[in-house]
């Protein structure tokens, strides 16, 4: 569907039975829910989807094997509970969407002989955890088959690895999916409409204004309930509902830097099991890439997060104490940082303790707020949501959730073998075509026509983004902005900050046709997509 139609169904006057703010995994999610539930939903993002923390995670589908370990040392029954949940919903996840998410073997190397028995037992608990939900059993490794799985590892002084399995997927396109199997259901999904204001009758909120921030023009929407799915910003929505309300967050802010392949083999990602600090690193394969993340510091929330340099020394600094391959600052291909969205802990005793749960509020003018979580439990997040809004809101409810049975966008037939044969069928190189099987799932066959008719050139030299997926992302997956493809329908900013800048013109030029834009849309394009990548994604 197009944007104007798109922005006309958000015009209307019937209420909505839901406005969803906010389309990261959380929003996304509650709108699919809702809408295959029956209910009459449409869903705002002030920015593009998953251009929030969503975009910025690193990127696993798991329990949490920190987590896990907080559980056993202070016998918190909370956490135990759920890391298990999460693990249910790992398994779950990596159903629904195959095309976007795999299973990836993990090793954590041990220097100390100590470590072995306290990591091995550790990891088998996850394992057990897990139950019949789980997707690799743990082992423990000797030091060579530890070195041979991952070779970039400093082999001098090292015991042992333990090897264990966890879900790795795509966020950016995960939300997507999500935002379009909601649209499918029939949600109305609008992304670049923020909300400005909540519009209240009698002290009950009635709707909310919402502002096209593309063509700068704002209109009422009117709903029987208004979810509040911001993320790191929910506070600010909450003090728009109630300036005196006080804050349910404490933000955090994580970075990740992106080196090239030659810092992780393809296969398998390693996992620090303890940093200065006290927490845990990750060196992923991703994308043809290594992916490194991530820190843990308060932080101010801002839309676009720029990682601070001591945090990129941080992870540069633990990377060497791994390493045998030197790693340094010029290795760096791109950076970018996302919010924790944590919530002050209601039930905890001590107000500053925060909690990975999520929580659910409904304020008295009838705002419901979600916030904390993570990623892996988006689904059920959504499903508790529309559970309370139901019922506060006696609201029509044809049926139950069931998103646990819905396949997202791109996943109904999607085929493993599809990459190959998409390759024989259009004759396209076989690495653009397993690109596209696994970023599209069953509809890689549709950009496999729009390459046929011309548009196969690659965006960028070394990477299989071709510009068929600019039409197809602006034709059919709310791509609004050049940067909206180029760091989240595909991967590209992300990975390589400089080959990204050099296919802005391209993109916004394929973007222009297909969209009808004049030529001060187009400069605005170019010069907004250059600004993103030369300060913060
Ligand atoms: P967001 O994705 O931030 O979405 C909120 C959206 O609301 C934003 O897009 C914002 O633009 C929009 N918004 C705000 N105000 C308005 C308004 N007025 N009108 C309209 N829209 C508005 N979890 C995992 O399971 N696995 C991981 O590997 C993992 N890694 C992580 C790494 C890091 C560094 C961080 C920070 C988090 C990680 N997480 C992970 C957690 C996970 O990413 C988050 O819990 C999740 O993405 C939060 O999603 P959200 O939709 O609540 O928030």
């Amino acid at each position: 569907m197009k944007r104007d139609q798109i922005l006309q169904r958000l015009k209307t006057d019937k209420p909505f039975d839901m406005i969803v703010i906010g389309g990261g995994a959380t929003g996304c999610g509650i709108a699919l829910d809702a809408a295959s539930r029956g209910l009459d939903v449409a869903l705002v993002e002030k920015n593009d989807l998953a251009e929030g923390t969503s975009g910025r995670s690193t990127k696993l589908l798991h329990g949490g094997v920190r987590y896990l370990e907080m559980a056993v040392k202070h016998l918190d029954r909370g956490q135990y509970h759920l890391v298990r949940d999460a693990l249910k919903e790992r398994a779950i996840l990596l159903r629904l969407a195959p095309h976007l998410s795999h299973r990836l073997p993990l090793v954590t190397p041990l220097y100390k002989w100590i470590q072995i028995p306290y990591i091995f037992s550790g990891l088998k608990l996850y394992d057990i955890l897990a139950g019949s939900k789980g997707i690799g059993t743990s082992r423990l490794l000797g030091r060579k088959k530890a070195l041979d799985r991952f070779p970039m590892l400093h082999a001098d002084g090292l015991k042992a690895g333990v090897l264990y399995y966890d879900g790795q997927f795509n966020d950016a396109r995960m939300a997507v999916s999500i935002a379009l199997t909601a649209a499918q259901h029939g949600a109305v999904v609008a992304n670049h409409v923020g909300v400005t204001e909540l519009i209240k009758e009698d002290g009950k909120i009635m709707g909310v204004l919402v502002e096209d921030l593309v063509k700068d023009v704002s209109w009422p929407v009117f709903s029987r309930c208004v979810v509040n799915a911001t993320g790191p910003f929910a506070d600010k929505l909450r003090l728009m509902d109630d300036s005196a309300s006080r804050p349910m967050l404490k933000v955090s802010e994580g970075i990740h830097l992106v080196l090239d392949k030659r810092f992780a083999p393809p296969d398998t990602g390693l996992l620090i099991p303890k940093t200065e600090d006290g927490r845990v690193l990750f060196v992923l394969p991703w994308e043809g890439y290594a992916l490194v993340g991530t820190t843990d510091e308060p932080a101010q929330i801002s839309e676009h997060p720029c990682p601070p340099k001591d945090d990129i020394s941080y992870l540069l600094r633990h990377l060497n104490r791994y390493f045998d391959l030197k790693v340094s600052e010029t290795d760096i291909k791109a950076t970018w940082s996302g919010l924790r969205p944590l919530v002050f802990d209601p039930k905890a005793s001590d107000t500053a303790r925060l909690t990975r749960d999520h929580i659910i509020e409904v304020s008295p003018s009838g705002l419901i707020t979600i916030a904390g979580g993570k990623w892996t439990t988006y689904r059920r997040m959504a499903a508790d949501v529309v559970n309370r809004a139901v019922s506060a809101f006696n609201l029509k409810s044809p049926r139950k959730c069931r998103t646990h049975g819905i396949p997202l966008a791109g996943a109904a037939s999607w085929d493993p073998e599809g990459g190959r044969k998409l390759a024989d069928s259009h004759g396209l190189d076989s690495r653009v075509a397993e690109h596209l099987n696994n970023a599209y799932g069953d509809r890689a066959h549709l950009l496999a026509q729009i390459i046929q008719d011309g548009h196969g050139k690659l965006l960028a030299e070394g990477h299989p983004y071709v510009e068929a997926e600019v039409i197809y992302a602006a034709r059919h997956e709310f791509a609004v902005r050049a940067i909206d493809v180029l760091a989240r329908r595909t991967a590209l900013a992300l990975l390589d900050t400089e080959a990204a800048k050099r296919a802005v013109p391209r993109v916004v030029e394929l973007m222009a046709d297909e969209l009808k834009w004049d030529p001060v849309r187009r400069r605005t394009e170019e010069t907004l997509a250059e600004e993103r990548l030369s300060t913060a994604i």
